[in-house]
């Protein structure tokens, strides 16, 4: 499974030889699976390192916007996760004691090709890793990259904790935002910036919203301070609610949080959720398995690659969680990528191509996303009552603005 690097390897192919190319692709997260599914049907040969165990360490839902959708229709996988997730027919803001602010993101399918997809993100990441293997890609648990070896006439060559190592003819990072890859291409290159909130996010049973009525739509509130946000992710009913809290975060990163234990994280919520309309208090008391995360975003690198490595997906430009796009960024990336390597350029020129595509596009989002967060802060009173009346003239606007999002194709770019 992981030659010794000097097992005579698979570098660059002489002209006139037919040999498949071979990626090492660094990530088993979203963009590194889909990647290796599309480079396959692209002629290159694909192997897959993640780090964890298989299917731990994952936790939390998340959207999948239409255009995210249609690369997993692409993959065959889109029908699957409509079944196994729970399709978002809309978002609805409302005030802190439950006034309705307005509605965003509807008629997504008709409007766009596809609809928007609520799931587990073990959900999606099984079935992503599942289908990798499916396709004969050899994916490879519990290696964690330590270090890149990329010599001149040599296999580039990916050396792991375990001291076990790779040889491949080109990497892919997909390590996603604390990516060791992106290291390796810019040593001294900037880190992830804490935007200053954190996430709490977690699960719960669909009988919780048996009262709400709320069908399939996504329930969002800001608070005078922080966000929370609710609707159905999985016809499960053990946890087909899933729920999130944004909170500034006044210092405290998301592994103090961690270290508090279970009911502690509870007792935080129901306190800083305190006086919050029906049925958030509901869904706090029986909040299990809550996990705690930072909020950061990599707002723009000097560079996407060196020499045979390339960043996708988060290690490229992670977006903080508020425009919801970041998984949907990470699919397009892994399409356009191999769409690419189709073109059969010099490697450096299609790394080049490739950036010069994307980077636009991802900058814009990730800068949207960091603005959008801005609105989750601490208010006065009369701030937050200011905030309230402005969202209910400026969203049918601003959401006009954030169609771009979903109307891009990346089967059509
Ligand atoms: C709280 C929260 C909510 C979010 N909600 C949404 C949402 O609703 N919609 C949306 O589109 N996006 C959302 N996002 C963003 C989305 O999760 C990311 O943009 C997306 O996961 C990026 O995919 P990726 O494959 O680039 O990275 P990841 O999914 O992070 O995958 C990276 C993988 O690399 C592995 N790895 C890391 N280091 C190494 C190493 N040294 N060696 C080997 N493997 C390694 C990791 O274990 C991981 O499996 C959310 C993010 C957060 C934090």
């Amino acid at each position: 499974m992981t030659p010794s690097p000097h097992t005579p390897g698979p570098h660059t192919p002489s002209p006139g030889t037919s040999r498949r190319r071979k990626a090492l692709i660094i990530g088993g997260g979203i963009a590194g699976p889909v990647t290796a599914i599309f480079l396959k049907r692209a002629g290159i040969d694909a192997e897959l390192f993640e780090a964890w165990p298989y299917s731990t360490g994952i936790g939390g839902g998340l959207q999948i916007a239409p255009n995210g959708m249609h690369v997993l229709a692409e993959i065959g996988l889109a029908d699957e996760m409509i079944e196994r997730g729970s399709i978002c027919e809309s978002f609805d803001f409302h005030s802190q004691a439950g006034r309705r602010l307005g509605s965003v993101n509807r008629n997504m399918k008709q409007r766009f090709g596809q609809p928007a997809v609520n799931m587990c993100r073990t959900t999606l990441n099984e079935a992503l890793v599942d289908k990798a293997w499916s396709d004969g890609i050899g994916v490879h648990f519990e290696k964690r990259l330590a270090r890149i070896e990329d010599r001149p006439d040599q296999p580039i060559v990916a050396h792991f904790a375990d001291g076990s190592s790779a040889e491949g003819d080109f990497l892919i990072g997909a390590d996603g935002v604390h990516s060791a890859v992106r290291t390796h291409v810019i040593p001294d290159g900037p880190k992830p910036f804490n935007t200053g909130l954190i996430g709490f996010g977690g699960f719960g049973p669909r009988s919780l919203l048996d009262q709400a009525t709320i069908g399939q739509r996504m329930v969002t509130t800001f608070g005078q301070s922080g966000f929370f946000g609710y609707g159905f992710c999985s016809s499960d009913p053990s946890d087909g609610v899933m729920w999130w809290s944004t909170q500034p975060s006044h210092g405290t990163d998301a592994a103090t949080f961690r270290a508090m234990g279970q009911d502690q994280l509870r007792r935080h919520l129901r306190d800083f959720h305190a006086g919050w309309h029906d049925p958030i208090p509901a869904i706090i008391d029986a909040a299990e398995n809550i996990v705690v995360t930072d909020t950061l975003d990599v707002a723009t690198l000097p560079t996407w690659s060196r020499k045979r490595t390339l960043l996708i997906g988060d290690a490229a430009h992670a977006t903080s969680p508020h425009a919801g796009q970041g998984a949907s960024l990470a699919l397009e990336d892994a399409m356009r990528l191999a769409h690419l390597m189709q073109d059969g350029l010099e490697l450096g020129l299609t790394f080049q191509n490739f950036e010069a595509e994307r980077r636009p596009r991802a900058e814009k989002i990730v800068a949207i996303a960091r603005r959008n967060g801005n609105s989750k802060r601490e208010f006065s009173a009369a701030g937050a009552w200011i905030r309230d009346r402005m969202l209910q003239w400026l969203l049918p606007v601003t959401s006009k603005g954030m169609d771009f999002m979903y109307a891009y194709d990346p089967r059509a770019a």
